[in-house]
């Protein structure tokens, strides 16, 4: 791994929007300021490409294992043992992504709690860091976590999107805050601008979420499709936001990720 990389903790890469060049990806990361990129599985069958994809280049790439709430509808109990399974693979770094999300009901609610509550469980019993998605489902998602929340000691939230009560209510559980090209929306994310100033240094973490939110401060032309490397423009507006060099986003970032995920 390059050790002065910056660590991309959320890539959507078997999304064909980026599978289907994954060359040209990679070759864009090796000649970007992204280091390393944590591919975020939403079921198992993105585990199994992800692993294919570590095995090509295992100097880049980590994964995570479990099932978004959006297919929360094809989760079957026996799949807890294959995710402990998935688990023990060191190149498999968390549990997730999981959590509950409620703007859109791809699965219902109960199906998501279900899911959620047994994905929890299992961070519990491997002792692993989680990878948590939340969407319109903070109440529900906040009482489903407190119920695990002391036997689980690494919590991301990552995309955070939400407002300050929400924020408040993340960090007074220790959780850490993933933030991506959301901030750089002025649209959409000029709340960020202020809320990043009350996540502490040492809960910060960075992701692109690609293919999705491309970050809008991009100084070059391009084709829409957001990739890892271009996690360099999400540090650079958490900078200016906090008035500090990008170097200071970088260094903490990386610090953060490496001790979260032990990498
Ligand atoms: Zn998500």
């Amino acid at each position: 791994m390059n050790n002065q990389g910056l660590i991309d903790i959320g890539a959507n890469l078997t999304h064909s929007e980026l599978y289907d060049q994954l060359d040209l990806v990679v070759d864009n990361i090796v000649s970007s300021d992204t280091g390393s990129v944590i591919i975020t599985s939403s079921n198992l069958n993105d585990t199994v490409i992800a692993l294919d994809i570590i095995s090509k280049y295992p100097d880049i790439f980590y994964t995570t294992v479990g099932y978004h709430p959006h297919n929360a509808k094809d989760f079957k109990y026996e799949d807890m043992d294959k995710i402990s399974q998935y688990y023990k693979n060191d190149r498999v770094i968390a549990i997730g992504e999981c959590g509950l999300d409620y703007y859109r009901e791809y699965s219902t609610t109960k199906q998501q709690t279900l899911c959620f509550e047994n994905h929890l469980i299992l961070a519990k019993e491997n002792k692993a860091p989680v990878f948590l998605h939340e969407r319109k489902a903070h109440k529900d998602f906040i009482s489903m976590l407190k119920k695990y929340n002391d036997d689980i000691d690494k919590k991301v939230v990552h995309c955070f999107t939400g407002d300050k009560a929400e924020l408040m209510a993340y960090l007074d559980m220790g959780c850490y805050i993933g933030i991506t090209g959301w901030i750089s929306d002025l649209r959409r994310g000029k709340h960020l601008h202020d809320l990043i100033k009350y996540i502490p240094q040492n809960k910060l973490m960075i992701e692109t979420d690609s293919p999705y939110l491309t970050p809008k401060n991009l100084p070059f032309k391009h084709n829409g499709i957001n990739q890892p490397s271009y996690l360099n423009f999400i540090a650079e507006t958490i900078a200016e936001c906090l008035n500090k060099d990008i170097d200071y986003v970088k260094q903490i970032s990386i610090r953060n990720t490496k001790e979260f995920f032990s990498i």
